[in-house]
């Protein structure tokens, strides 16, 4: 039985060098990853009531060359972990900014939605990059939103309350992402700059048949109401949930049932000769 036990700690021993080694590996292949072209911007388009094209939101893709074309749920939490969001961050952002300044991206009005990391909002320089980010790339500012999640406003309020507000005194709006998933109360959202929350697909996908989650629904659109928010609902895939939402009143649409996400440019493409853009 002692000598069982001891193979079961070698075994584990030797498989948590394993999994500790394949991290390592990956997180070093992430940082390669950036510089060596490997990310891709993939954009997903948010309609309207009519399904008019008024937004889009960027989602990052990895396209490693032995694994194939990574899903960001798999190295986003790497990245956050490590400290690699900031320069994968900054990417996104950089790509997001050069798709705003195209002229005719610029022309039509179209916004831009960008997830951001708190490891990001806690950058000391974090206004600054940003800013410089703008300046290169010539985007308009008040074309571009962030999407945060609730937690970027536990840790260091008054911080993260400051940047987002000199960030919004440039133009930029803010959305609270994963809305109703986290901990964030109203007296949090009052004390911030915000101009969009987006309710999280979990809710969105269950509402027309689960009590309890159109009841969530109704609560988050009476908070935007209150504050004055504009409002999207993520991960529409039927036109049940579509219905279910318009029954509800005036917001935005995010989902299968309207686009997935696609390659950046080919999706602008396919927007203009659809004239959508
Ligand atoms: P998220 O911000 O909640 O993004 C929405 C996710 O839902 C995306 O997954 C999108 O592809 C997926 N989705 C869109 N429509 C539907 C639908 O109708 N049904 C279902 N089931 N899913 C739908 P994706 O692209 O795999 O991204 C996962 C998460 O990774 C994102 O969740 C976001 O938290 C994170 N992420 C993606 N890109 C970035 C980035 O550039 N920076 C940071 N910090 N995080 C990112
Ligand atoms: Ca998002
Ligand atoms: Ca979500
Ligand atoms: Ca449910």
């Amino acid at each position: 039985a002692k000598a069982a036990g001891r193979d079961a700690v070698c075994f584990f021993k030797s498989a948590m060098g394993a999994q500790a080694r394949a991290r390592f590996t990956l997180e070093s292949e992430l940082r390669h990853a950036i510089d060596a072209g490997e990310l891709a911007l993939f954009l997903q388009p948010q309609v309207d009531g009519e399904r008019r094209l008024v937004a889009a939101e960027a989602l990052v893709r990895w396209h490693h060359p032995r694994r194939g074309t990574m899903p960001p749920g798999v190295f986003i939490p790497l990245a956050e972990e490590s400290g690699l969001i900031v320069a994968l961050g900054d990417w996104v952002l950089r790509r997001a900014c050069g798709l705003l300044a195209r002229e005719d991206v610029a022309r039509a009005g179209l916004r831009i939605a960008v997830n951001m990391s708190p490891r990001q909002f806690a950058q000391e320089d974090f206004v600054a990059r940003v800013r410089r980010i703008l300046a290169d790339t010539g985007a308009d500012p008040t074309r571009l939103l962030m999407e945060v999640t609730e937690g970027v406003m536990l840790d260091r309020l008054a911080d993260t309350i400051a940047k987002m507000s000199e960030l919004a005194a440039l133009g930029i709006h803010f959305s609270i992402d994963d809305f109703g998933t986290g901990y964030s109360s109203l007296a949090y959202l009052k004390r911030l700059p915000i101009h969009e929350l987006k309710i999280d697909k979990a809710f969105i996908q269950d509402a027309p048949g689960d009590p309890n989650d159109a009841a969530l629904v109704d609560a988050i659109l009476a908070v935007a109401r209150h504050l004055n928010l504009r409002v999207v609902a993520e991960g529409v895939e039927t036109e049940e949930q579509a219905a279910f939402l318009r029954a509800r009143g005036h917001l935005l649409y995010q989902g299968y049932l309207f686009g997935s996400p696609l390659e950046a440019e080919g999706q602008i493409e396919r927007w203009l000769a659809e004239g959508a853009l």
